[in-house]
């Protein structure tokens, strides 16, 4: 897409620090990272989140996650690393196309986790049913 800046960084039209590229996949560190190391990976292809990403596209991705997280956690000296996903702008999407952010954690970084909340009695059940109501099967595409 050619008003994308992550295509405008696969095109090398802007400048990246790219960790890993190979024929389908980037990987390049965030421009205001989380903590140091931390990692975009993206199809080199445009698809605009996960849900528009062909599974096959998203298996290689987190094949390339396989590889490299190693690599990050030893190149920053990390304990472990959490795998994140913006899906949409409700959920803090700002960039477009298809990324997995790969964090990696320090003790003491500083850095919250979600805080979990409670379920009433028997709503969890219920929206366990409503939510297999919608799945189809041998289909990785729920809506659209
Ligand atoms: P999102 O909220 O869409 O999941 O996150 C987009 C991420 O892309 C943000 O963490 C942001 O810092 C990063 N980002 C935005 N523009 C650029 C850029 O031009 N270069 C790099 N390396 N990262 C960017
Ligand atoms: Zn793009």
């Amino acid at each position: 897409m050619s008003d994308c800046i992550f295509c405008k960084i696969v095109a090398g039209q802007i400048p990246a620090a790219k960790i890993y590229e190979d024929d389908k996949v980037l990987a390049f560190l965030d421009i205001n990272p989380i903590n140091p190391g931390h990692t975009l990976v993206i199809p080199k292809i445009h698809f605009s989140n996960l849900t528009q990403t062909p599974v096959e596209v998203s298996q290689n991705l987190i094949m390339v996650i396989k590889k490299i997280s190693p690599a990050i956690m030893k190149g920053v000296g990390a304990q472990g690393f959490n795998l994140g996903l913006n899906n949409g702008s409700i959920a803090g999407q700002i960039i477009f196309h298809m990324h997995f952010h790969l964090i990696p954690r320090f003790a003491d970084d500083g850095h919250k986790l979600w805080s979990g909340r409670q379920y009433q009695l028997g709503e969890m059940e219920k929206v366990a049913e409503n939510i297999k109501k919608f799945l189809i099967p041998n289909s990785y595409f729920l809506y659209g």
